[in-house]
């Protein structure tokens, strides 16, 4: 069994994908296949990333729209969010979860916080969720090289709850200048919270995985969360659409 097959076994996504015929690579599945595996995942073409309307609710929780006021340099950034006493979170974290990955990467997926492995650790998307992550963009040719990852928040809500108004307010600069430092060709939201923060919007994350957004001119994608996908693999074929589409992105912006 090939390794491409094996992660897309990893992914949830047998019976396996087969591409139509003559057509951009959109995942087909079908019940009965006997699939070359590395027609799973398509080959790097050159194909057109969708067009990218723009669409945003109103009255939405936190400002990460507005242009950084002062960048710091990375080194600092990362100083100040060790430091960080901005919201209550400070005192019940082990340590500040700044991101990891290449800060010049292409691809940059922000999702919403530490959990307990996390602040253990200090790194972003470790434990399962984590491997499933890896695991997802191996499937589209992509190593922990080629992107960097960072959360809304720095630093873990106790008891993994959701993240509150007011941290997320107080923690949206650091994000906004990790995106400005990074510069992404594309970034992608992994579960509602990062969509909503980026994007300014609290509609549903089926609806805005619909679409391709912007932040700051660049090319949003909405996703779901791959802890979401651990807990409902059924939604594991539409996570593997928006990957697809991630991909186009990527190669039409190469
Ligand atoms: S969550 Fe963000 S704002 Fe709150 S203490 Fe941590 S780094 Fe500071």
């Amino acid at each position: 069994m090939s390794r491409q097959h094996l992660l897309l076994r990893e992914l949830g996504l047998a019976p396996r994908w087969r591409l139509r015929r003559g057509t951009e690579p959109e995942p087909v599945l079908t019940p009965a296949l006997a699939p070359v595996a590395a027609n799973l995942v398509p080959a790097a073409a050159a194909v057109p990333v969708p067009a990218a309307p723009v669409p945003q609710a109103e009255g939405m929780p936190v400002p990460l729209v507005a242009e950084p006021a002062a960048l710091p340099d990375w080194a600092d950034l990362q100083q100040q969010v060790a430091n960080c006493t901005a919201c209550g979170l400070c005192q019940t974290r082990t340590q500040t979860v700044f991101g990891k990955g290449n800060q010049r990467a292409r691809l940059m997926l922000v999702g919403e916080a530490p959990g307990a492995e996390e602040d253990k650790q200090g790194l972003p998307f470790v434990g399962k969720a984590g491997q499933l992550l890896d695991n997802m963009l191996a499937a589209i040719g992509l190593g922990q090289d080629d992107v960097f990852i960072a959360n809304v928040l720095k630093c873990r809500p106790p008891g993994n709850r959701n993240p509150a108004a007011d941290e997320m307010a107080a923690c949206a600069d650091y994000l906004r200048w990790q995106i400005a430092h990074v510069k992404p060709d594309v970034l992608v939201t992994l579960g509602r919270f990062a969509a909503h923060a980026l994007l300014q919007s609290d509609a549903a994350i089926g609806a805005l995985r619909r679409e391709t957004h912007q932040y700051q001119g660049i090319p949003l994608f909405v996703t779901f969360h791959p802890a979401y996908l651990l807990r409902s693999p059924g939604e594991k074929a539409k996570a593997w659409q928006d990957l697809l589409a991630i991909r186009r992105a990527l190669t039409k912006m190469a």
